[in-house]
């Protein structure tokens, strides 16, 4: 009999964790945060009682709480090398911004990194009476689903997973083993995105239109992955201007840029950034600003990061155009922004005059991939939806009771469940 514990990400999208228990192992999936002031941690696990963590991407949500496992006891953690990359500079990032509300500093990070186990998809490893092994989730660069193995027993562990290709990421695949249970996200499940070639044709062609005028274009986009798929498009698109990359989503860069098997194209990926003016600091910024025609900055909501900058020099110039890439989150800058067309330049709401729009570009699989590949799934196996919010959650679960006949539930924190 295997156990299962839900401990966050559970009926919101934040601070996932889920407790995998059988007779000999207990293996910790994901320990995340919910970002905020104070960050939102889960449910309480004491580190001794851990054999070990898997960590499916290096986003906070899924990754944020892992340093807490080494305050005192000395735990391995596994992930993609890719993953254990970009958790160093996410992770490092966050405690420089919140270190006052941390239970862990610097000095955890560090000794995280001599237990951590870089694995690749596919190699399996084995924890007592488990075995488990990653597969590429498509989500961002070196994410993966788990796939865990336990006498007879099969589980599935999606993280978060997108089934279309995108530039640099190659889209999950449904995997061919039966299972017994599977644990899903759920982020759009209600939501379906547009199709992606005609998406990047229209973002290509709004921004060539802006830049033939004599305009820039300001493209706010997440550090991770959001930001280097935009260039990529561009450069598919074999578009000529002047373009520069700033904020974190530099030292991203390099580390996929270290670890070549975190792009689909590692070549092609080269050659797009080669083309890039990498910002190299605040006299830098200041010069190239003037000659750029598009400029790729963090953070993707505005709500902070170099893109403030880049909103205080261009947002006022009709000529200038802002296309907002990513997922807006109410009440942020960007979601503000697209609603009122106001934002805080020096601290006074200031009336935008370039064009700001938005292009729905997302590294989650939207409703019909979704439905898509829990219909692919073989076998009957449980399926447990998290990571959504309360209503999308709800959705997926009563949509696999209704339409597929199997076992659908929306768990809440702290329920537990054994198969
Ligand atoms: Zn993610
Ligand atoms: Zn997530």
């Amino acid at each position: 009999m295997v156990k299962l514990r839900f401990m966050g990400g559970t009926h919101k999208v934040g601070g996932n964790a889920v407790q995998v228990i059988s007779d000999e192992a207990n293996l910790l999936l994901e320990y995340g945060v919910k970002p905020g002031t104070p960050p939102e941690f889960p449910g309480h696990i004491r580190a001794k009682d851990l054999d070990a963590i898997v960590v499916g991407h290096a986003h906070l949500d899924h990754s944020g709480g892992v340093p807490l496992f080494y305050l005192s006891e000395k735990k391995p953690y596994f992930a993609t090398r890719t993953t254990s990359e970009l958790m160093k500079i996410l992770i490092k990032d966050m405690i420089k911004l919140n270190s006052y509300y941390l239970p862990f500093e610097y000095l955890e990070l560090d000794k995280m990194q001599k237990y951590r186990n870089d694995i690749v998809y596919g190699q399996k490893v084995k924890v007592k009476d488990m075995e488990f092994s990653l597969l590429d989730a498509g989500h961002i660069p070196g994410s993966a689903m788990v796939d865990i193995k336990v006498g007879d027993k099969k589980l599935l562990y999606t993280s978060d997973f997108n089934t279309i290709q995108t530039r640099i990421c190659r889209g999950a695949k449904v995997p061919r083993r039966k299972y017994d249970a599977v644990i899903i996200e759920s982020t759009y499940a209600m939501h379906e995105h547009p199709e992606r070639k005609q998406l990047e044709e229209e973002f290509v062609k709004e921004i060539k239109s802006t830049v033939n005028d004599g305009g820039k274009v300001l493209v706010p986009a997440f550090a991770v992955g959001r930001s280097h798929e935009m260039i990529s498009v561009l450069h598919a698109h074999k578009f000529k201007g002047y373009m520069l990359l700033d904020g974190m989503a530099r030292a991203v860069n390099q580390a996929m840029l270290d670890v070549p098997d975190s792009v689909k194209t590692p070549k092609t990926y080269a050659q797009a950034m080669a083309g890039v003016h990498i910002i190299r600091g605040w006299r830098d910024r200041r010069q190239i600003v003037k000659k750029a025609d598009v400029i790729v900055a963090p953070s993707g909501m505005l709500q902070g990061g170099t893109v403030m900058f880049y909103m205080e020099k261009l947002a006022q110039n009709a000529n200038n155009s802002v296309y907002i890439v990513s997922f807006q989150v109410p009440g942020t800058n960007g979601a503000k922004l697209l609603e009122t067309g106001m934002f805080p330049i020096k601290d006074r709401e200031t009336r935008v005059n370039a064009k700001v729009k938005h292009f729905d570009f997302s590294s989650h699989s939207g409703r019909t991939p979704l439905q898509k590949f829990l219909r692919g799934l073989k076998g009957k196996p449980d399926v447990y939806v998290i990571h959504g919010e309360e209503e999308s959650c709800d959705f997926l679960a009563e949509w696999v009771r209704d339409e597929l006949d199997l076992k659908g539930v929306a768990p809440n924190q702290e329920e537990e469940f054994t198969f």
